[in-house]
């Protein structure tokens, strides 16, 4: 590991790059293989298979964590978020800058939702620009909020692609559109000195500090994740947090307190644009992947019920507790101009939740888009 990066960087975690042989020569490839240093880097076939791996897949995956696989996005950059019709959802778009994570959370989704191990990037950037501007221009009258933490943490890689920086000047330029950069990792240093316009929100995911120290492996811990986020306030950024997944766990709720009240001892709640609820949920293919990760973990062993998307949640009454809970200690700090809103949750738990529906208030999207500062 090299000896000069901080803990909160995770691409010190890398051990090797693959660059696909048609990407070799593109300027960002060359930019992230100058900046990996030492790394060794193997030049591929494109779109190689897997290669073999001593353990099977989702086994290898602690192995390809640890190697990037630079690339060619053959297909769309930008997406819908894939969310279901039967819950609330916030027209999210998700830009695909590559999948996967040199962070290992033993909840990630990502572990059934991928099906090979290595870390990959995308790194034929200006085809991503050129379908951003198309979609944007086609547009004109719409509000796009885009985010790139789908499949992968959007910052994570950053130290080595640069990509945030690219990303925030473009989205300054545009009046139809708002950047989310959501990560568990802290790399801020080329943010400091850009004209971002507040198009571009800064956003990390919160927990216990509980979660974070047992089930977030190579991640920020708390107080890192919020300097970091106060630095950001005070270089002009909007921010975000996102409670999610909010786990069951002994203690849980004076311990989502607790973090809810370092939330705003460390950050000023003005620069808050919205934060997020989102209880513990799961692909059943997940449960075994994680008991055989993470045979410690006993999160998994809770009760669940499967929801109308087929992923497993916490009962209604134990959800709805939850999303009191954290509402109630959020209140107290929270700016009024800061949309706290449920992820993928239905008209039933807003209002025992909330008193209202979000159609009662215009829409979720409607409500995010109060938060934002005028183009
Ligand atoms: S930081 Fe996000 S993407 Fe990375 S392992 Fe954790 S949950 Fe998955």
């Amino acid at each position: 590991m090299p000896e000069n990066l901080p803990a909160a960087d995770p691409s010190r975690r890398l051990q090797a790059i693959q660059v696909e042989e048609s990407c070799l020569d593109l300027p960002l490839t060359r930019q992230i293989v100058a900046r990996a240093g030492n790394l060794p880097v193997e030049v591929v076939a494109d779109r190689p298979d897997p290669a073999p791996a001593p353990v099977p897949y989702p086994h290898s995956l602690t192995a390809g964590k640890r190697l990037l696989h630079l690339g060619r996005n053959r297909g769309r950059f930008l997406k819908p978020c894939p969310a279901t019709r039967q819950y609330r959802c916030c027209d999210y778009q998700v830009l695909n800058i590559g999948a996967n994570c040199p962070m290992d959370c033993a909840y990630c989704i990502l572990q059934a939702y991928l099906n090979n191990p290595w870390l990959s990037f995308y790194v034929n950037i200006d085809d991503l620009l050129d379908e951003l501007d198309q979609a944007l221009a086609g547009t004109p009258g719409t509000l796009h909020r885009i985010g790139t933490g789908e499949f992968t943490d959007s910052m994570a890689l950053d130290r080595l692609t640069g990509l945030s920086a690219t990303l925030i000047n473009y989205m300054a330029r545009k009046n139809n559109a708002v950047l989310e950069l959501k990560s568990k990792a802290v790399v801020l240093d080329h943010l400091a000195d850009l004209d971002h316009r507040g198009r571009t929100i800064m956003a990390w995911s919160l927990n216990s500090a509980e979660v974070m120290a047992k089930l977030e492996l190579h991640t920020a811990d708390l107080e890192t994740r919020l300097n970091a986020a106060a630095q950001c306030a005070a270089w002009g950024y909007p921010l975000a947090f996102h409670f999610d997944p909010i786990i069951c766990h002994p203690g849980w709720e004076e311990a989502y307190r607790a973090t809810i009240r370092r939330l705003f001892a460390v950050v000023p709640a003005s620069s808050i644009a919205w934060i997020s609820l989102g209880a513990f949920r799961f692909l059943p293919a997940l449960r075994g992947i994680i008991g055989s990760r993470f045979p410690r973990a006993r999160f998994i062993h809770e009760e669940f019920v499967p929801g109308l998307d087929g992923k497993f949640r916490y009962f209604r009454p134990l959800r709805t507790r939850m999303y009191q809970v954290l509402l109630d200690e959020l209140s107290r700090g929270a700016a009024s101009r800061t949309c706290i809103y449920l992820c993928m949750e239905n008209d039933t738990i807003w209002q025992a939740v909330f008193g209202f529906t979000p159609e009662e208030r215009g829409g979720l999207p409607a409500m995010l888009d109060a938060t934002l500062p005028p183009s």
